[in-house]
C-alpha cells in the first residue's frame, strides 16, 4: 500500500499561493508516499499545470451528487476531473456542519465521484460531546456504514478519521485513541466491503503538524494524513510528507 499525505486548503488560497505548490514539488520531487493537495476549486487547473510532470496529485473539497443540471454554484465530479483532480474530499465535518450534509448525501456524492473517475476521500469523526459520552465508535461506525458505497475497493476509496474537536484546534487524540479508532475502522470497513478493506488507505486528520507527524504515522492502520492548516505552507506540509515517507 502506498501511503498518502493529503492537504486540504479549505477556503484559503489565490493564484499567489501556487508558489507553495511549486516549492513543495521542488523540495520533494520523489517522496516515498503519494502527495495530494486539495486547493479551492478555483485553483485546481492552475495547480495541476504547476504540478505537471510531478508526482503531486490534485483534488477537490466537495462535489455535487448529480452529474450536471440546474444546481447554481455547485460543481460536478466530472468538472473537478476535467480541471485536473484525481481525488475529492467528501463528508468533511465542516461540510456536514455548515451545509447539513448527511451520510446518505455523502454516499451519493461518493458514487458520483467514482463514476466520474475520482477517488473519494470520505471523512468520519466524532464531536467532543460524542467522545465524552462514550459514543465515538458507534458514531464513526454509523457514518462509515452510511457514507461508504458497498462496492468500494482499495482503488476507489480513501477513508479519513477526523475527530471534529481536533480539527484546527491544535489538540489531538492520544496515540492509543487513534489506534483504537483506526483498528475499528479497518474491521468495520471489512464488514462493509470485504477483503478490499485491507488495501484502503486510512488517514488520520486533526492538527497534524511536523512535530507530531512521526508518532502518529507509527500508529497501526494509520496509512497517511489529511492535513488542514499545516498544508498551506510547503515547508510544513513537506516535513509531514518526509515523516510519512520515513514511516
Ligand atoms: C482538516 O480540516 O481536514 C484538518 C485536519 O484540519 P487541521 O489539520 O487544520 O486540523
Amino acid at each position: 500500500m502506498r501511503k498518502l499525505a493529503a492537504g486540504n486548503w479549505k477556503m484559503n488560497g489565490t493564484a499567489a499561493s501556487l508558489a507553495e505548490v511549486q516549492a513543495l514539488i521542488a523540495a520533494h520531487p520523489a517522496p516515498g508516499c503519494e502527495m495530494l493537495l486539495c486547493p479551492p476549486a478555483t485553483l485546481i487547473a492552475q495547480a495541476n499545470w504547476a504540478a505537471r510532470g510531478s508526482i503531486l496529485a490534485l483534488g477537490g473539497q466537495d462535489c455535487h451528487a448529480k452529474a450536471s443540471g440546474a444546481h447554481t454554484g455547485d460543481l460536478s465530479a466530472a468538472m473537478l476531473k476535467d480541471a485536473g483532480a484525481a481525488y475529492v474530499i467528501l463528508g468533511h465535518s465542516e461540510r456536514r456542519a455548515d451545509h447539513g450534509e448527511t451520510d446518505a448525501l455523502v454516499h451519493a456524492k461518493a458514487e458520483a465521484a467514482v463514476a466520474a473517475g475520482l477517488v473519494p476521500v470520505v471523512c468520519v469523526g466524532e464531536t467532543e460531546a460524542q467522545r465524552d459520552a462514550g459514543e465515538t465508535l458507534a458514531v464513526i461506525g454509523a457514518q462509515l456504514d452510511g457514507s461508504v458505497p458497498a462496492a468500494s475497493t482499495a482503488a476507489t476509496l480513501v477513508l479519513a478519521y477526523e475527530p471534529v474537536w481536533a480539527i484546527g484546534t491544535g489538540r489531538t487524540p492520544t496515540l492509543e485513541q487513534i489506534a483504537e479508532v483506526h483498528a475499528f475502522l479497518r474491521d468495520r470497513l471489512t464488514a462493509r466491503i470485504g477483503a478490499e478493506a485491507a488495501g484502503v488507505r486510512l488517514l488520520y486528520g486533526g492538527s497534524v503538524k511536523p512535530s507530531n507527524a512521526t508518532e502518529i504515522f507509527a500508529v497501526p492502520h494509520v496509512d497517511g494524513a489529511l492535513v488542514g492548516g499545516a498544508s498551506l505552507k510547503a515547508a510544513d506540509f513537506g516535513a509531514i510528507v518526509a515523516a510519512l515517507s520515513a514511516a
